[in-house]
């Protein structure tokens, strides 16, 4: 009798790759919004960052979005839904 290794059983890669945490986001996207003013009428966008594909092609990053309210003073940078753009934002060749 023989005890036979299977070595597949051993070497074989879990079926599901364990997703990196950082892949998901903590808070869902939001549009932005001066909470402590209560509107979107003072906001003025410093930075976007558009929407992109990770290199695994599996995780659609969000837009990224900084601004800062000229009302309060207050500084915000988020993730926005995905089809969100900062109002008159213009793409440029
Ligand atoms: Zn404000």
């Amino acid at each position: 009798m023989r005890n036979v290794w299977d070595p597949m059983t051993i070497t074989a890669p879990r079926p599901r790759r364990h997703k990196l945490r950082e892949s998901i986001p903590a808070q869902p996207p939001a549009q932005p919004r001066c909470s402590a003013c209560g509107t979107d009428a003072y906001l003025e966008f410093t930075d976007y960052v558009p929407a992109s594909y990770a290199p695994d092609r599996e995780s659609l990053r969000l837009p990224l979005v900084s601004y800062s309210c000229k009302h309060c003073g207050r500084h915000y940078s988020h993730k926005v839904p995905e089809d969100w753009v900062p109002p008159g934002w213009q793409w440029y060749a």
